[in-house]
């Protein structure tokens, strides 16, 4: 990727951090996957979630056959961190320049894959319920823990905030890209 152009772009959106990551270093963890089958009401209902997004090996096969990824965040301030609502209602703006910095890779010739925060809520009803095919495969974008990445062995290893304090969240996505027509051993 062309780092400088890169930077010219992400510095009109207001990511908070970002690295550059060599997906080999990622390892998709067992107890992620298991937070997602016994503590989130998603599990089993979008196509975003598991086991829908198939096994553990095979979500992480999926993340190195994109050998490179842009790992980053944003910050949002709400009015109390204790407010559940509150803080969901700025997953939005995050999902946005998550999109942005999606539309950037691929606008560059890459192939990506995006993996972000939550589960897909872009449907009222996830057609996974009833059967039918991702009505927006191509915008559908599954979390992170949906995929065994640990979010915060990331930041720690990159030397990067995960909590900054008082009634801030940060929010982590990446953009996982690869060369267009490569053999990805799907
Ligand atoms: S785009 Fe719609 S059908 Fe596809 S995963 Fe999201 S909610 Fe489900």
């Amino acid at each position: 990727m062309n780092i400088e152009k890169f930077e010219t772009f992400i510095s009109d959106y207001p990511v908070f951090e970002y690295r550059i990551i060599d997906t080999k270093e990622i390892k998709a963890a067992a107890r992620v996957r298991s937070i997602c089958e016994n503590e989130c009401q998603r599990f089993n209902s979008t196509w975003a979630c598991p086991p829908a997004v198939g096994t553990l090996a095979e979500c992480e096969a999926r993340i190195h056959s994109y050998p490179h990824a842009v790992f980053f965040s944003s910050v949002a301030e709400v009015s109390d961190i204790m407010n559940f609502e509150e803080l969901l209602s700025t997953r939005r703006a995050h999902e946005d320049l998550t999109a942005e910095v999606d539309f950037f890779l691929r606008g560059e010739g890459y192939e990506t894959l995006t993996l972000s925060t939550e589960s897909c809520d872009i449907c009222e009803e996830c057609a996974y319920k009833s059967g039918q095919p991702c009505r927006f495969p191509d915008r559908m974008h599954p979390c992170l823990e949906s995929h065994g990445v640990v979010v915060s062995e990331i930041v720690e290893e990159k030397q990067m905030e995960y909590n900054l304090g008082g009634n801030t969240i940060l929010w982590f996505s990446m953009v996982l890209y690869r060369e267009r027509n490569i053999e990805n051993g799907k």
